[in-house]
């Protein structure tokens, strides 16, 4: 970091922009391919040709002992899940977390996608629980657009789930900045915190990413050392967007219109970052 804290020089900035673009892809690429009896496994090799296919490599099998491009994390699964040759079922509620690396830099994103049919009153919670999260998410974001501290987000975030649910926010899994490496400084709270973090001004990056539990937030860890669950068996999911703080305004680096049809309700219009 080179003395300047957590904020990126314009340079470093523009070179955000690919892997974020890149990561949005494989996303896309993924949602596009879950149906019942879909594999997390066939997803994952789906969101490693993406990511390859545009010269990148897939951050998540840089982390020591990890071999995949994505975590899948279906229904009770809180983060972390393995891609499997389980199928999906109808009705699963899955998260899929996905990055890439670029030109030395990271993207960081997650979605949350319900997989068609199944039960229609399990359907129905699952899509409100991701519909909740997803909200809290672009709420977050669009704090940070108006935000002097980074605090900010992390309030908004929690002001949403409070006005418009009982669920729980996570407090096992918080977002981070992102840079040269995919987890960096600062810790970005997804809840109210006493502490209100770095300035938020040009050069700040990073990935927001609320974890969301229908019911209680205790979690437990599989035998694998990996997959982490909700401890009462209930669902949990969650959406991330990487985002760059720039002199001209923020830009969502992880989706593809710089996150402008979300934030366009909130009142925010993206701005894209320029090449230097
Ligand atoms: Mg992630
Ligand atoms: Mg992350």
């Amino acid at each position: 970091m080179r003395g300047r804290g957590p904020y990126k020089s314009r340079r470093e900035l523009a070179a955000m922009r690919e892997p974020g673009r890149i990561t949005a892809l494989a996303l896309e690429a993924v949602a596009a391919a879950v149906a019942p009896g879909v594999t997390t496994l066939e997803l994952d090799a789906i969101a490693e040709r993406t990511i390859r296919e545009h010269g990148a490599v897939p951050n998540f099998q840089l982390e020591p002992g990890y071999e995949h491009t994505l975590c899948t994390n279906v229904n009770d699964v809180v983060v972390h899940g393995i891609p499997s040759a389980t199928p999906l079922r109808p009705g699963d509620l899955v998260t899929i977390d996905c990055g890439a690396t670029s030109g030395g830099f990271h993207g960081d994103a997650a979605i949350t996608v319900l997989v068609p049919g199944g039960d229609p009153a399990v359907a129905e919670a699952r899509a409100r629980l991701s519909e909740v999260t997803h909200d809290a998410l672009w709420a977050g974001i669009a704090a940070l657009a108006r935000a002097k501290q980074l605090g900010e987000v992390g309030t908004a975030i929690e002001e949403h789930i409070e006005a418009n649910s009982d669920f729980g926010i996570s407090e096992d899994y918080i977002g981070h900045g992102i840079g040269r490496a995919m987890h960096e400084e600062p810790p970005v709270f997804n809840y109210r915190t006493r502490v209100m973090g770095p300035a938020v001004k040009p050069g700040l990056c990073v990935a927001i990413e609320p974890i969301i539990h229908a019911k209680g937030i205790e979690t437990t860890v599989d035998a694998d050392g990996w997959t982490v669950r909700s401890a009462d068996g209930a669902d949990a999911c969650q959406w991330e967007h990487s985002v760059a703080v720039h002199s001209g305004g923020i830009w969502v680096l992880t989706a593809l219109d710089g996150g402008a049809e979300r934030l366009a309700p909130l009142g925010v219009v993206p701005v894209p970052i320029p090449d230097r």
